[in-house]
């Protein structure tokens, strides 16, 4: 196994990985073949992530392969739009970590070959990602193959055409606690059933007349095995699969088929799907398939605090308009971390550090919001901003003169560098970084109180200006510029450092300060979600950044001094109108709104 700089820890164990531990010491198969099988519905969230650094992480851990699947089975909420952005973001969470695992298949949906047999095999084998002619799995490219494997299924008695509708089918269905009813049509003959599934794909009946059912039990005790739809009648096309069906195959007869078709050896998912294992196991069971059937096992969601990860309710954020987009920096979605200036790094920590298990929790945002700021702290370099200015002339020096001081980039790295700032007559300070009424304590500017300009020298204050209205205008300060490093007085020590910028030479830029998108804990639980936005996820203010910043490009982070990680944004910045989106703060300081 390569060993990933960016990731220390090695993924801890927990139940699943023993399961496959054990499975590869048995020498039960030649390969571990895992997948992660996103419906194209919505964008991936942080949810998705611990999925996908499950099922790539053991395939990494294994010398296997974890396809990409789309389960593309329900074409009405479906859309290339979140197709491409699925890829886009498991590439990038993926990238330098697990890229050789990828698992993509020749582009085009190839005929799956009919066996002697009569029941077709699979055809896939792995080819490279970066491959022009390659692609991502889709379950829509095995329709064929799924309604040849139906066909089986009628033919041995173990599904028939139903004409119920589907208000009177969940009435026969009964309820946990209560068996269900036969329905009229289950005795049908197999030449009926076929003659009228035929029918069904040729388009002879319309949306809901008629459906095909797995014949099992209706008084079994896991609903899940009470005749089970296999497939409906939609009149739709279909994203990937173009005009050529009229019927879909259901979920739970989809997925099985195409992990088996794919080779795949541990089918992993979470535990809503705990009771439809026994459906999985029937279907691949019944068909009598050739080669090793895969295995599903379940884990618990990821579900972190003060997010929603249910894309249903994410696209409602997005159609709302209360955020602008799937990749809003304030979303969990993988596209507005990586917008906002998460790396991946940091996010594959988190998922992976917070383990799999079986029960379901909500696991503390404190932990990702470490993970971020571990990473960034050794990746970013310093530099000096000042978000909400207020200005203060140093009187003894003169205008347009400038007197360079030397900034270091990276603290953290054993050969650190550094660049020149612009100390000038007039520079920008932090407006809370001055009390004209300062409460005890207060080591920061104050009248007559003296101050270091990181980098620079001492200052003193001596005079505050007003407006006419009393407003501040203007904090009249000196310097003293024998306290610069190098100088005579470069070791004489003030209580406070503050940070600054040359109000000569600085730029200014668009600065989006983000907070938690919403204000309690478990926004999932409330009834109407809308009402716990926080109403101040997002204040834009136009910083003052010091001009070694200017033409950066989109996608870069730094941390500003004191204040924070700051990302130039890849959407919006340009490097004449640099925009940046505040990562992360350098500490938490979070307080719920009203709260303490
Ligand atoms: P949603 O209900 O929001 O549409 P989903 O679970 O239906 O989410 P899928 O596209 O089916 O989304 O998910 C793809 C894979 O990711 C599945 O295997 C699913 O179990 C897994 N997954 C989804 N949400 C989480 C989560 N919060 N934590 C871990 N894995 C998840
Ligand atoms: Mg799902």
């Amino acid at each position: 196994m390569s060993v990933d700089p960016s990731s220390p820890a090695p993924a801890p164990s927990d139940f699943i990985r023993d399961i496959v531990a054990a499975d590869v010491a048995a020498g039960k198969y030649a390969k571990i073949v895992t997948r992660f099988p996103p419906e194209p519905n919505g964008y991936l969230h942080i949810g998705h992530a611990k999925s996908i650094c499950l099922n790539f992480g053991i395939a990494r851990e294994q010398n296997g392969q974890c396809n990409l699947r789309f389960d593309d089975t329900n074409p009405v909420k479906e859309d290339v739009e979140y197709v491409d952005s699925i890829v886009r973001d498991v590439r990038w969470l993926i990238a330098g970590w697990a890229d050789s695992c990828l698992g993509f298949k020749p582009r085009g949906g190839k005929p799956i070959p009919v066996t002697s047999n009569g029941q077709p095999d699979s055809y896939l084998g792995p080819v490279s990602p970066d491959s022009p002619d390659a692609e991502p799995f889709f379950a829509s490219d095995y329709f064929e193959a799924l309604y040849a494997y139906a066909l089986t299924l009628i033919r041995n008695g173990d599904a028939y055409v139903c004409d119920l509708s589907a208000k009177e089918t969940d009435e026969y269905r009964g309820a946990p606690d209560q068996p269900g009813r036969d329905s009229p049509w289950r005795g049908r003959s197999v030449a009926e059933n076929l003659a009228l599934f035929e029918g069904m794909r040729r388009g002879d009946f319309p949306d809901g007349a008629r459906s095909l059912r797995a014949k099992i039990d209706m008084a079994s005790p896991n609903v899940w095995l009470r005749d089970p739809l296999l497939y409906r009648i939609r009149h739709v096309p279909h994203h990937h699969a173009g005009n050529a069906w009229c019927i879909y195959p259901l979920y739970d007869y989809a997925h099985c088929l195409s992990d088996y078709l794919e080779g795949i050896t541990h089918s992993i998912c979470t535990l809503e799907f705990v009771d439809h294992r026994p459906l999985y196991d029937w279907i691949l069971e019944k068909l009598r398939l050739p080669r090793a059937l895969p295995h599903q096992y379940e884990f618990a969601k990821l579900v972190p605090g003060y997010t929603l990860v249910s894309k249903r309710k994410l696209l409602h954020l997005v159609t709302q308009g209360i955020v602008s987009g799937w990749d809003d920096p304030r979303m969990p979605t993988l596209s507005g971390l990586r917008r906002r200036g998460v790396p991946a790094s940091a996010l594959r920590r988190f998922v992976t550090g917070v383990g799999v298990t079986k029960y379901d929790s909500v696991t503390d945002i404190a932990l990702f919001e470490h993970a971020v700021r571990d990473e960034l702290n050794g990746s970013s370099e310093r530099r000096l901003a000042v978000l909400r200015p207020i200005k203060l002339v140093l009187t003894n020096l003169a205008p347009g003169e400038i007197v360079s001081c030397e900034a270091t980039n990276n603290p953290q790295s054993d050969t650190p560098t550094t660049r020149p700032v612009d100390l000038t007559r007039e520079v920008y300070i932090e407006s809370d970084d001055f009390a004209e009424v300062p409460p005890p304590k207060y080591f920061r500017l104050k009248p007559g109180g003296e101050v270091r300009l990181k980098y620079a020298c001492i200052i003193k204050l001596d005079e505050i200006v007003k407006d006419a209205s009393g407003a501040i205008t203007e904090l009249r300060c000196t310097a003293d510029l024998t306290t610069r490093s190098g100088q005579p007085n470069a070791d004489r020590k003030v209580k406070g450092t503050i940070h600054w910028v040359s109000a000569t030479t600085c730029i200014d830029a668009e600065v989006r300060l983000y907070d938690r998108l919403f204000s309690v804990a478990e926004p999932a639980r409330e009834e109407d979600f809308l009402r716990v936005i926080n109403p101040k996820s997002l204040e834009t203010v136009t910083a003052k950044l010091e001009r070694s910043l200017a033409g950066l490009a989109g996608g870069v982070c730094h941390q500003f001094e004191r204040l924070g990680y700051f990302t130039t944004d890849p959407v919006a910045s340009r490097p004449d109108r640099l925009v940046f989106n505040r990562t992360i703060t350098l500490k938490d300081a979070w307080t719920a709104p009203g709260g303490k």
